[in-house]
């Protein structure tokens, strides 16, 4: 339903709660945040209003400054906190990547059985996790993370607004869109990745809306937006010329 991502110098846990809270006008039922500390991926998510998840934090802080969280509108499997987004992905104990979604992965069935015949073992019922256990099949050939998702995305029948972060790169923040809006928000050393510019809006005022086949890298510094099949796109910048 709702995606919030963030990299920069700032703690993200206060950043990406602050922009739930903007989305939670669209409605769901779970909330969660997942980042990279120290090398390795933290996850706090619950059933419930992002008011549960503030708490949680408060509880159970993540110190970073990078991050990216949901609101769930679940569609594959009840609305509990095993469900709720982000979904870590990796074998063997091993937790390379942290994945939320917006949409439906229509043949996730298929790819769970493909995945759980080699040694994936899946934690959820939602269609998303799947994308996560590819993802960390991709990383583990030791590529480039932008390319692993390039690679699994042709696997994907259905829609998907993604975020992700993987315990190799902090820092690194990407994104890919079918069918579903994701926006990048450029600020001074600090980027964005959101499903809707009112997450966002209040960091920030310059945006480049992702188009359908389009994935995205965003680092501290920078960002790149590449298309599935034809390659670097150069970004366009729009203004939101209004604040929240
Ligand atoms: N299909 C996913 C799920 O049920 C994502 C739902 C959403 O768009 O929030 O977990």
């Amino acid at each position: 339903c709702g995606i919030v991502g963030y990299t920069g110098s700032k703690e993200a846990g206060p950043i990406l709660v602050a922009g739930l809270r903007r989305l939670e006008y669209r409605g769901y039922d779970s909330a969660g945040v997942a980042a990279v500390e120290d090398g390795s991926i933290e996850v706090r998510k619950q059933a419930g209003r992002v008011q549960i998840l503030e708490e949680l934090l408060r509880q159970q802080p993540v110190r970073a400054s990078n991050g990216i969280s949901h609101t769930r509108w679940a569609t594959h499997g009840p609305a509990n906190d095993v469900n709720a987004h982000p979904h870590v992905g990796g074998r063997g104990g091993k937790r390379s990547v942290a994945v939320v979604h917006n949409g439906v992965v229509e043949n996730h069935a298929t790819l769970r059985r493909e995945l759980e015949a080699e040694g994936f073992v899946f934690r959820s019922q939602t269609d998303t996790e799947v994308v996560a256990h590819l993802t960390a099949r991709e990383l583990e050939r030791g590529d480039d993370p932008l390319d692993a998702l390039l690679r699994v995305l042709p696997r994907l029948e259905g829609t998907y607004g993604l975020a992700m972060v993987t315990a190799e790169r902090p820092g690194e923040l990407l994104g890919a869109r079918l069918g579903s809006p994701l926006v990048v928000g450029v600020g001074d050393d600090e980027h964005f990745l959101a499903s809707d510019p009112v997450a966002i809006a209040a960091h920030t005022a310059s945006v480049a809306y992702l188009q359908d086949g389009e994935v995205v890298r965003l680092t501290p510094k920078d960002f790149e937006i590449r298309h599935r099949e034809r390659g670097p796109i150069t970004p366009r910048i729009d203004r939101i010329d209004w604040k929240p």
